[in-house]
């Protein structure tokens, strides 16, 4: 490791809405902020197709357009922009206190706040055939992509509140959604378990998962396998939607940040403030309900303003 480590005023994890955001507001505060990418520069909207749903946009954008252009806009004001991995942290916990974080296990940087924007990666099957299709029309994000499948017969996989919603999305829009749901029940709320039982075109089939998903170039159709009596069926659809949980990118920040029993960082009332002073969290790594980038975009200006304010109270 660099024995000098470099000092900044704001340092910010994650390249996603939230955290481009963060930086455009950061940077227009003079908070000279820095940010390091993460693995996936843009993070999860660079894998998606076309964004129709940000305000802005009349005509839509791609995903990895919107990021280059948040970039750029982030950049203009004086951002600095680094590619590179948090692997460590150190956080201080008295107020005013300097934080350290460590880049690619061999850079440390100092900070007075730092602003966490990691993220959260989707989880999917695991299936060669899902893996291979992805961008093909398997998607993890029904909210995003489902318009494209307007009509259409498509198929969603999970029992959680997420499938439960994102299966009602869907069968407004399409044709007929089969749910594939690999217990005996649902996860799910009653409430939503209810909101799907009574929408007539979802196919609800229990004991059931994938074998493979078909098609070359694009989703053609899916193997199904119930797995109590083995028999396997297929069907043709043309979009096949992952919902089975995500996993928000906190790793690095056990013991130092305090999460919720699934990894999300924990914020203070309508703050982006964690349990340490100077330390704030935007976008998906603090929100498993909303998830958009939007929403994540809105965290990421709240972000910047409490480390502005937090900095102000600091030197005062
Ligand atoms: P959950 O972890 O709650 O559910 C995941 C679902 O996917 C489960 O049904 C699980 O099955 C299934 N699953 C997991 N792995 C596989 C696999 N390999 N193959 C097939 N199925 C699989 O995740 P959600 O994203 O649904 O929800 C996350 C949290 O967010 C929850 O606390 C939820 O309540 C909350 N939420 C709330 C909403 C709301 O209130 N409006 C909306 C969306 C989310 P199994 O049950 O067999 O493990």
């Amino acid at each position: 490791m660099s024995n000098q480590p470099e000092h900044i005023k704001t340092l910010i994890i994650g390249s996603g809405p939230a955290g481009y955001t963060a930086a455009i507001y950061a940077a227009r505060a003079d908070l000279k902020p820095v940010v390091y990418t993460g693995l996936e520069p843009g993070g999860q909207l660079t894998t998606t197709t076309e964004v129709d749903n940000f305000p802005g946009y009349p005509e839509g954008v791609d995903g990895p357009t919107m990021m280059v252009q948040l970039q750029q806009q982030a950049e203009r004001f004086g951002t600095d922009v680094r590619i590179g991995m948090a692997t460590a942290v150190e956080f201080s916990k008295e107020v005013g206190g300097i934080h350290s974080v460590t880049i690619d296990n061999e850079k440390e940087i100092t900070a007075d706040t730092v602003i966490i924007s990691t993220g959260a990666t989707a989880k999917y099957l695991g299936l060669p055939s899902e893996q291979r299709l992805r961008g093909g029309g398997v998607s993890a994000c029904a909210v995003c992509d489902g318009f494209f499948y307007k009509g259409q017969d498509v198929a969603i996989v999970g029992g959680g509140d997420t499938a439960a919603e994102e299966a009602t999305y869907l069968a407004n829009i399409c044709n007929k959604v089969t749910m594939l749901v690999r217990k005996d029940r649902m996860r799910a709320s009653k409430a939503m378990q209810h909101r799907v039982t009574s929408t007539p075109n979802i196919d609800l089939r229990y004991n059931t998962e994938i074998d493979e998903v078909l098609g070359d170039q694009v989703v053609e159709g899916l193997r199904m396998v119930n797995n109590q009596t083995g028999q396997k069926e297929e069907i043709a659809i043309t979009g096949l939607f992952i919902a089975i949980g995500h996993k928000p990118n906190t790793d690095i920040f056990k013991g130092q940040l305090d999460m919720d029993d699934a990894g999300y960082l924990i914020t203070q009332g309508k703050s982006t403030k964690t349990n340490i002073p100077g330390v704030f969290a935007s976008g998906d790594v603090q929100d498993k309900e909303y998830r958009q980038a939007v929403t994540a975009a809105g965290t990421g200006c709240m972000a910047a303003l409490d480390a502005e304010r937090y900095l102000a109270e600091v030197a005062s």
